[in-house]
């Protein structure tokens, strides 16, 4: 299998049977996004305990393959870390996603990197880097709890 096969069968799997769906009770933060372009929609739930530690983290949502794989694996990239970390994969993410053609973080494992290395692919369809990184941008204001909705369009 080569990697873009390997890549494939990751966003399938994800997208397929999406990890850590759902809403938990004792969540302490939380934010909505939405894109209309797609008409994709999530909703990111999760808890930093008192150290700022990502203790838990969940996700509600419908839309693509690639918006639920994307909230997906984020999901499991962010839980157990500090917020510090969690704010240093995003960006990391985000700038992969649109110009960087790896990682550079220090924080997450290989296996973990290759699973995020995934969403890679999508780069060269505007359409879909919205898509993969709707969830990313709605953790990002859950973290400074913002109220806002956050749009991929203005
Ligand atoms: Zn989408």
């Amino acid at each position: 299998m080569n990697l873009k096969e390997l890549y494939q069968e990751i966003i399938l799997d994800h997208g397929k049977n999406p990890r850590n769906l759902g809403k938990f009770d004792n969540y302490n933060k939380d934010a909505k996004g939405h894109n209309p372009l797609c008409g994709d929609d999530v909703h990111v739930y999760l808890r930093l305990n008192e150290n700022k530690k990502v203790d838990d983290i969940t996700f509600e949502g419908k839309g693509c393959a690639i918006s639920m794989a994307s909230a997906s694996i984020m999901t499991e990239m962010v839980r157990g870390k500090e917020e510090i970390e969690v704010k240093e994969i995003i960006t990391d993410f985000l700038k992969m996603i649109k110009e960087k053609d790896e990682l550079n973080n220090n924080i997450l494992k290989e296996d973990e990197k290759t699973k995020l290395m995934s969403l890679s692919g999508v780069k060269q369809y505007p359409m879909r880097v919205k898509c993969a990184t709707l969830s990313w941008h709605t953790l990002s204001s859950a973290l400074e709890n913002s109220q806002e909705v956050v749009k991929t369009e203005k």
